[in-house]
């Protein structure tokens, strides 16, 4: 997908009603964003089919709903107060502020598009008998070129877990790395800046400072033994939960990828020491195939394994998704180790293990976390659904091809005239199917139109009713991808919407 097509989506969210820039008629605010009716129910969708993936589907994984303040201790304990902190570097010329480890890895990336340029370009000279691997073993450009890669690597890697930032901006201009915006190499140092928001308790309370949590894991882990008491939960066990957290992000870009106010998704398994790389594998696999289960293409997917771990982890890797902007993530799955029940021990004072009856052993339970943005999941299924078809005599259509379980409505009922019953009729279908489904009911307009403005949002049905339908008691179903229609009688309605469009069938994967 390019630039152009990246413009599309945006455009297209705003004007179906899906994203709207927040506070709009104040100039909007940075990285802040609205969801319009349709983006509401697309996102609401998505969070369930999360939900159901990760609760209902797991006999031993539970949910809770954790608040957005916190005890201010509980970002010591979980090193966000004091290791919370992006490198950032900003062009003298521009004015602009960026994230030193991001200018790398866009870096990186060239390369990796280069790479794969050369092994394209020699595919095509070599035909048929072309080895990939051979070639990517021996070419003494793509050689150097991943040389290249792997030293920035190695480099970021050391600087960021020593803190030595200086050297970052050395690296920066040995690559001799641009602004993107004045072209210009005038770099200032590289410092750091801690993600979180504050504000303050009521004087009342004591005045204490007080942070809007940048994760909603540590809602979990402070909880930990509450849900495993209450649940009477057997480890390996897991809590899950959905809300927002919030980043000071300096670096606001690329729409609704990288907001200050976002929703996350995450998982926290638990499990006895020692078993955390089977599990940390178990749900690296498992968490891709619910991402391609929507019918993204696997193409679009790859993984991403961390070389800078955070301190808390022992094994971490992304799914990343290609985006108009290149490869990022939209996932990351961590082993967390012991660390954050260990410092949640120490900092509250309170006991946090499990007595294991299997080895007849209280310990401190080891974590697998997945963690996925929401709203960045939203982005994944703007891009890999939007479509512009020419159709046979040249018209045009922009349709939006969402798996129907999550499509914001499931269908469209629409009377081919207001006049002589048919409308009523069609208002009659419209009640029977509201109470199972997200339905619409539109009589304005030419049926070519308004079957547009249904494929536009993503709806997998349109159902018309048309003059046989008052005497056959039948509507035409048109679908959305292949515009196929058929007649079917209207009592088999409901049966045919289970069919298409229920997410059971996603469910049983
Ligand atoms: P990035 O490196 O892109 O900033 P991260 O590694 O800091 O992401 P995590 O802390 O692992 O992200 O958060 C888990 C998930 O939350 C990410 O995979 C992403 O989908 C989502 N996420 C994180 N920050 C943001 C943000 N500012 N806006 C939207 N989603 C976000």
């Amino acid at each position: 997908m390019s630039e152009e097509q990246f413009k599309n989506v945006i455009a297209h969210c705003k004007e179906y009603g899906f994203v709207f820039q927040s506070s709009e008629i104040y100039d909007g605010l940075s990285a802040v964003y609205d969801y319009g009716h349709n983006g509401t129910e697309l996102k609401k969708n998505i969070r369930e089919y999360w939900w159901k993936s990760m609760v209902q589907m797991h006999q031993n994984i539970v949910g809770i709903d954790a608040a957005i303040f916190m005890h201010p201790k509980t970002w010591k304990a979980s090193g966000h107060i004091d290791g919370f902190n992006d490198p950032m570097i900003d062009n003298k010329d521009s004015k602009k502020r960026y994230r030193a480890d991001v200018l790398l890895e866009e870096y990186q990336e060239k390369i990796r598009i280069k790479m794969d340029k050369e092994v394209e370009k020699a595919a095509i000279r070599f035909g048929a008998g072309f080895n990939e691997n051979m070639f990517r073993q021996t070419n003494p450009n793509v050689l150097r070129n991943a040389e290249k890669s792997a030293y920035i690597d190695k480099v970021l890697k050391e600087s960021m877990e020593s803190g030595d930032l200086a050297r970052i901006k050395v690296l920066i201009e040995e690559l001799e790395i641009v602004c993107p915006v004045s072209g210009s190499r005038n770099w200032t140092e590289v410092r750091q800046f801690n993600l979180m928001y504050s504000t303050q308790m009521s004087a009342l309370d004591g005045e204490s400072e007080l942070y809007l949590r940048p994760e909603t894991a540590q809602g979990i882990f402070v909880n930990f033994l509450n849900v495993q008491k209450s649940g009477r939960m057997k480890i390996p066990f897991g809590i899950a939960q959905t809300g927002k957290a919030f980043r000071n992000e300096i670096v606001a870009r690329q729409f609704i990828m990288r907001m200050k106010e976002f929703e996350q998704m995450e998982m926290q398994f638990f499990v006895r020491p020692g078993t955390e790389m089977e599990w940390f594998r178990y749900w690296k696999d498992a968490r891709l195939k619910w991402h391609l289960s929507l019918g993204t293409d696997p193409k679009n997917y790859r993984y991403h394994d961390h070389v800078k771990l955070a301190h808390y982890a022992n094994a971490a890797v992304d799914i990343e998704y290609d985006f108009p902007f290149g490869f990022k993530e939209v996932e990351g799955i961590h082993s967390r180790t012991d660390f954050d029940l260990k410092q949640h021990e120490e900092f509250s004072g309170k006991k946090l293990r499990y007595f294991d009856p299997e080895v007849n052993e209280s310990y401190i339970p080891y974590v697998v976390e997945t963690s996925i943005g929401l709203d960045r999941m939203f982005l994944v299924q703007m891009c890999a659904a939007l479509h512009e078809e020419t159709l046979e005599g040249g018209e045009t259509r922009s349709v939006l091809k969402l798996h129907p379980a999550i499509a914001p409505v499931k269908a469209a009922i629409l009377p081919l005239v207001k006049k002589d019953g048919l409308a009523e009729k069609a208002e009659k279908i419209f009640d029977d199917l509201k109470l199972d489904h997200p339905v619409y009911f539109e009589e304005k307009d030419a049926i070519g139109k308004r079957y547009r403005r249904q494929d536009a949002i993503g709806t997998p049905i349109c159902i018309t009713v048309d003059y046989d339908s008052m005497e056959n008691e039948d509507v035409t179903i048109r679908y959305r991808d292949s515009m196929r229609q058929e007649r079917i009688k209207i009592a088999a309605l409901p049966d045919l919407m289970n069919k298409e469009v229920s997410m059971k069938d996603l469910l049983m994967g």
